[in-house]
Parts: C-alpha cells; structure tokens; sequence
C-alpha cells in the first residue's frame, strides 16, 4: 500500500481574494495584519516541523510597481465588476499595500524549509467565467509563471481561484502540470446546516481524489477547509477542526490516501492566536506521523 501523504496549501491573496465581494476597513486591517504577522507567523510553524506546503500567490503580489490599469491585458468584464483593475492603487508598495507585497513573497519563498510558490492566476480572475476570454487567461498565466520564476522556481501548479476550473489547454500551454479545483459546498440554508453539522462533530474529512485528465495533468480535488468563516460554522471552536483534521491525517496514514488542509492566512486574522495555535497542533501532529515513518508531507507539485 502506498504510503499516506499530507499536503498544506494556503491561497495568499490579500486584497486580491475579494475585492470584487467586499472591501471594508475591518477586512482591510486584517489584509495588512496577514502580510505584517500572519504570514511571518505561518512560516515559523511550518519552519518549526519542517513542512513544505504549497502557496497559491496572486502574481500581482509579486509586483514591485504597476500603474494600477493593465492595459496591456485583454479586459476582463464580469457583469458583477466590469472593472477588475478599478480598485488597484497602482504605484509602488510602501510596505501596507494590499495589493502587493514582493518582501513577503521572498520570504515565503527563502524559507528554511522549502516552500512551493504556484499559480493563483495574476489577478484572481475565474476561469469558469464566459467573460474570461482565452487569450486573457494565457496572459493570467504567463504572469504568474515568469514572476514565480524570478524567485528561482518553476511554476508546476495551479490553485483555481474560487475552485473553479476552465481553459485547461491553456494551463497545459504554460507548462502547468497539476491543479486544484475543488466541489463547491453549495449555497442556501440547507447545505451551510449540512456543513456545519459536519463540522461540529467533527467528521473525517474526506480525502482528495486526484485524477488526471485528458491532457496528462493531475487535477487533485477536494480538501478541508481551515478556517472559521460562514453563517454557522464561526460558532464553532477552532479545536473541533483541530480534530477533524487530525483524523483526516490518520485516514490518509491508514488508507495510503492523500488527505489537504487548506486555508487563506487572511482567515487567521479574525482569531489570530487561537487560529495560529490550531494550526500548530495539526502541523505538530503531522510531524509526529512523519518521524515514525507513518506519513509523508509534501507540496502539492509532488502529485504531478
Ligand atoms: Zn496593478
């Protein structure tokens, strides 16, 4: 039997991952408390029990300036916000931005403990969108990859933003050989009860299916979510989903699975400590697997 696999992946966005949804003051504060502390703070617990997880960074955080329009990109005019590039400041990143944060990549990615930079797209756009043409999206992923290559690594994977998938050739043209969707949970009462439910007992997660696809890349699905946003699920203690992610470590360890934790560190900010303290116990535990030879954590790149 093969041997389970253990993968963290966190979507690093700042202002990026809704702008287009909300962009108020509280939630700014927290973007700038995730690229001053948050981050520094993931990595020191990820250095601590020698995790390489995987960061789907927004290519426009690696940016040193922009002119805050992009017009050398084809528009991208979804009928919610027709003009994706409205709310970019332009300019150069004085250290707050939220649109870019260059300083914070690099230390993402000179980390003790190797750390995968992959595509998160350049600048959120979702690849299931009609308004997203194909030249738009090649260009999404040109900028991403020759940006994560100025920081010495080959782009090889690609986080769907919002989990939503579409122009795979063009994925498969930029050289991506792995990527992640993942099943939408559903909207209305229902399936938000459904989740919280699930949540709250703490059930095994289910771990991911990776199979791959007619043009040879693995599209891996699926994951368990960390954080404590939602309707419901934020009355539930951060140490319930301690639990369940510990079982969905021990499934993949039993069954030879592969079981993904995965989370934004914009969703630590809210409940810094508590948050940061839970992730340290499922990385702590992890690592114990690990050292007896019963898991083997990875990035997501090491699927493909
Ligand atoms: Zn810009």
């Amino acid at each position: 039997m093969a041997q389970g696999r253990f993968i963290i992946c966190f979507d690093f966005e700042l202002a990026w991952g809704r702008f287009d949804k909300i962009l108020s003051e509280d939630y700014l504060a927290q973007v700038r408390l995730t690229r001053k502390e948050i981050v520094p703070l993931l990595l020191t617990a990820l250095e601590r029990h020698r995790i390489p997880a995987t960061w789907g960074v927004v290519g426009h955080l690696m940016l040193r300036e922009c002119d805050g329009i992009h017009a050398e990109l084809e528009p991208y005019r979804p009928e919610h916000f027709p003009n994706w590039f409205s709310r970019d400041t332009g300019g150069k990143d004085d250290g707050s931005s939220v649109w870019m944060c260059r300083d914070v990549v690099e230390r993402i990615a000179t980390c003790s403990v190797p750390q995968e930079l992959a595509s998160h797209s350049f600048s959120h756009v979702d690849f299931s969108h009609p308004a997203l043409l194909r030249k738009r999206a090649a260009q999404e992923l040109e900028l991403a990859r020759d940006l994560i290559s100025e920081f010495g690594q080959e782009m090889k994977t690609h986080i769907f933003p919002r989990g939503r998938s579409g122009h795979l050739d063009v994925l498969k043209d930029a050289g991506v050989r792995v990527y992640r969707t993942f099943r939408a949970p559903g909207t209305g009462f229902k399936s938000a009860f459904g989740q919280f439910v699930t949540e709250a007992l703490a059930r095994t997660p289910p771990l991911v299916t990776a199979a791959r696809d007619e043009l040879g890349m693995l599209n891996v699905e699926g994951g368990m979510l960390f954080n404590r946003r939602g309707r419901y699920r934020s009355a539930i203690p951060v140490s319930r989903r301690v639990v369940r992610a510990i079982k969905g470590i021990n499934a993949a360890a039993r069954e030879g699975g592969v079981f993904l934790l995965w989370s934004h560190p914009v969703d630590f900010a809210a409940d810094q400590k508590a948050m940061l303290r839970a992730f340290d116990e499922i990385c702590a535990h992890a690592a114990r697997m690990r050292d007896t030879g019963r898991l083997e954590i990875i990035p997501v790149r090491e699927l493909a």
